[in-house]
């Protein structure tokens, strides 16, 4: 093996020190797969006195290995590496080994192009009875069903393994933020737990090297960083992500001053091969913690990762299944009940169980239905037009509603995130699911604002609660992101209540054709059957009259022949009034404007002959003209006018009063009289076929009257009410939509 030529007349040769440093507390030698040394830290010599930085640059491992190892046969590390067949030397690490009396660990490790050898001091000395412990504390760790004992118990642990005076188990959401979940410590510290810290506290590139090394220590934040040297042009190819000793950021190491902190280890938590937290510890004096020593920690984080993994898929499969049985409920709701609004909202079971939210609204046929915490009806009126106008149609989502919708910012205590589903885009109908802000439910929560004092400085005053100030401004507006199964569930749900309303809308255009010939066979029924009576109807009437007219016949058989005479008349009008009723429906519609005075005045002038009504008073006020059809508007006006003179003739000066006028885009009829009136239970029965009230026994009618009126009415699509007062009168109100 030959060793490189040095020329300091050759630029690339020469030695040089590299922007890449490392931590003093020990140093490092990077060779290449031909076991020649290509770095070295500028420190080595501290560590052995036989050393000379430069020289050894471009030397065969072989031939310097005398240097640093005295204990291990010779050419022990040099057929470590040569004979390499893999990048792992996990089962060696550490080698321990004696240099210069001083126990040493050698950590060796791969980078793409170079080995690296690490030296580091060993101090541990107690292992066995560490191991031993861990052995009991493992299982003991690990029984806890509770997450959060999980991670007490776990801390408190690599406490006991470390010795440092605070560990913290931090957890980072997807966003990058990052909370304090669990904590020990001495007494004297102040608490860390229930803090958050902005994403920008640990940056990205930061979090993927947690992924690549599990334990990173940074021994003590004053100690002066050691050089690397190497030949020019090598000074950008170095990677030291799997460097132990690698160096600190300045903007960490200022992080960890402001904090007080002089020595930092974590160990990273792995989700699904994701970062999902640390394990940060922090020491207020320097505190080294030897390979083997932060080995066991990482066992820790490694035995806590496979239980979070476990345990959060199980958390996640029991959430998930929540939502499908409440989903389950909810689907047979929607087939068994009548209304859809029933199904979703009325029971224990309803459309906040399908997702986790904190409020709930069901927008449906012009009406909103709140559960829980929601924004004000208008709020939602606003949402739902913004919804519509963005096209935001089949289902959308945020966790940070008020930065697309900036007039979110009102609700965001209680909505700023939604989730929606369209039911209907035309008949604007949605189903939204609400999230608080985090930050809210923080402050809520307590403790982390009453000690937030926050300077006018900047990044040099990093600082646990000046992080949570930043990260409060970093969450502003936001809330728990919807995950995918709570996605999945709302679209699950939408696609049920579309498929009901379909089933619902189909059998109801089933049912309405049933009734619609049901009713053209009713009609015609009573057409046939009234038209069918009228000829022995009037033939009875005529023969009674003709049997009068004989001279020879008693005068008792006389009277009862004209009450058969009589009741031919009585069944005679019925008959007209069900064909009258009947007709409604095969009337021709004809829509023509209508001089409603001339109407009117004809009608008086008419009744004028049917009923004694000359003591009754008719005064008529504004009558604006109508547009409908002539004969049917006709009818509605003789019924009810006929039935105010009928009902009020037997008072004292009887009163008929018709008047109308426009409101808007309607015209109001009334008609009123001070009759005989009617009682207030009774009010919604008049319009019903042949029902006549207690109080109208001795006044001729056929109940059919106010039915017709009623059916007229719809056809056009106007409205009739009446109000009325027992023995003082009544007044029939007419609303008619002007074109
Ligand atoms: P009728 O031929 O009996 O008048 P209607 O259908 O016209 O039939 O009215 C139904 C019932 O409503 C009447 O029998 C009567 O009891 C009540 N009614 C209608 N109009 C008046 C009114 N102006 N005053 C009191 N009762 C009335």
């Amino acid at each position: 093996m030959s060793s490189l030529p040095i020329s300091h007349n050759n630029c690339d040769l020469e030695p040089i020190h590299i922007p890449g440093k490392i931590q003093p507390h020990g140093f490092l030698i990077i060779v290449d797969h031909n076991g020649l040394l290509q770095f070295i830290s500028d420190n080595a010599k501290v560590f052995a006195s036989k050393n000379n930085d430069t020289f050894l640059l471009g030397k065969s491992i072989a031939d310097i290995e005398n240097i640093f190892v005295i204990n291990l046969p010779a050419g022990y590390f040099s057929a470590l590496i040569l004979n390499s067949k893999s990048e792992n030397f996990d089962d060696i690490n550490p080698v321990k080994i004696k240099l210069d009396e001083h126990d040493m660990h050698v950590i060796l490790s791969a980078s793409s192009n170079y080995y690296l050898l690490e030296f580091e001091p060993m101090v541990s000395t107690q292992y066995a009875s560490i191991n031993k412990r861990l052995s009991s504390a493992i299982p003991q760790m690990l029984a806890e069903k509770n997450l959060i004992k999980l991670l007490e118990n776990t801390a408190t642990e690599v406490r006991n393994i470390i010795g440092y005076d605070r560990v913290m188990i931090y957890r980072f959401e997807k966003s990058g933020h990052g909370e304090v979940i669990a904590e020990v410590k001495n007494d004297d510290l102040e608490p860390f737990l229930g803090l958050h810290y902005p994403a920008t506290d640990i940056p990205k590139q930061a979090r993927d090297l947690y992924k690549i090394s599990l334990t990173r220590l940074i021994n003590d934040v004053d100690a002066i960083a050691a050089d690397l040297i190497t030949y020019k042009n090598l000074a950008t190819q170095l990677d030291l992500s799997f460097s132990q000793l690698r160096a600190v950021s300045p903007i960490h190491i200022q992080y960890l001053k402001n904090m007080g902190v002089a020595s930092s280890f974590s160990v990273s938590i792995l989700y699904n091969d994701e970062l999902w937290g640390l394990i940060a510890c922090h020491n207020y004096t320097p505190k080294f913690i030897d390979f083997e020593l932060r080995e066991v920690a990482k066992l820790v984080g490694q035995v806590l990762s496979a239980a979070i993994t476990f345990r959060q898929e199980e958390a996640d499969q029991q959430q998930s299944h929540g939502f499908h049985i409440n989903f389950d409920k909810l689907s047979k709701y929607l087939q068994g009940d009548n209304s859809i609004e029933d199904a979703l909202t009325k029971r224990l079971e309803n459309i906040m169980q399908v997702v986790n939210a904190s409020g709930a609204v069901l927008c449906f046929e012009n009406k909103l239905v709140t559960l829980g915490n929601t924004p004000t009806d208008a709020e939602i009126h606003n949402l739902i037009k913004w919804l519509s106008e963005e096209n935001k149609h089949g289902h959308f989502y945020s966790s940070s509603l008020p930065a697309e919708y900036p007039a979110g910012e009102v609700f965001k205590n209680v909505g700023a995130g939604i989730l929606s589903i369209t039911l209907s885009k035309e008949l604007n109908e949605y189903v939204i699911w609400f999230k608080p802000e985090i930050l809210h439910e923080i402050i809520w929560a307590g403790n982390p604002t009453k000690t937030l004092t926050v300077s006018g400085n900047n990044v040099l005053t990093l600082a646990p609660r000046l992080s949570f100030a930043a990260w409060a401004e970093q969450v502003s507006g936001t809330s728990e992101s919807w995950t995918i199964d709570e996605i999945k569930s709302a679209l699950r749900l939408k696609d049920e209540i579309l498929s009901t309303l379909h089933v619902k809308a189909s059998a109801t255009r089933l049912l309405n054709e049933r009734l619609k010939q049901a009713y053209e066979e009713l009609d015609t029924f009573s057409f046939t059957v009234s038209h069918d009576l009228k000829t022995p109807i009037t033939a009875i009437k005529a023969y009674s009259q003709l049997l009068e007219l004989e001279s020879d016949i008693a005068s008792d058989s006389k009277m009862i022949l004209q009450r058969i005479g009589n009741r031919a008349d009585k069944m005679n009008l019925m008959i007209n009034a069900v064909l009258e009723y009947s007709r409604i429906s095969r009337h021709p519609f004809q829509y023509n404007y209508i001089n409603t005075e001339i109407i009117i005045k004809e009608i008086i002038e008419d009744l004028s002959h049917v009923f004694n009504a000359c003591n009754v008073k008719i005064k008529i006020g504004e009558t604006p003209a109508l547009q409908g059809d002539p004969v049917m508007l006709w009818q509605v006006f003789h019924n009810l006018i006929g039935n105010a003179v009928k009902y009020s003739q037997n008072s004292n000066s009887p009163l008929v009063q018709i008047e109308g006028k426009i409101s808007g885009t309607q015209v109001l009829y009334t008609i009123k009289d001070n009759g005989i009136g009617i009682a207030e239970n009774d009010l919604d029965n008049i319009f019903l076929l042949f029902s006549r009230m207690e109080n109208v026994k001795d006044i001729e009618g056929t109940g059919i009257g106010l039915a017709i009126v009623k059916k007229i009415m719809q056809k056009h699509n106007a409205r009739i009410w009446a109000e009325s007062e027992l023995g003082k009168g009544s007044t029939f109100f007419l609303t008619f939509n002007r074109k």
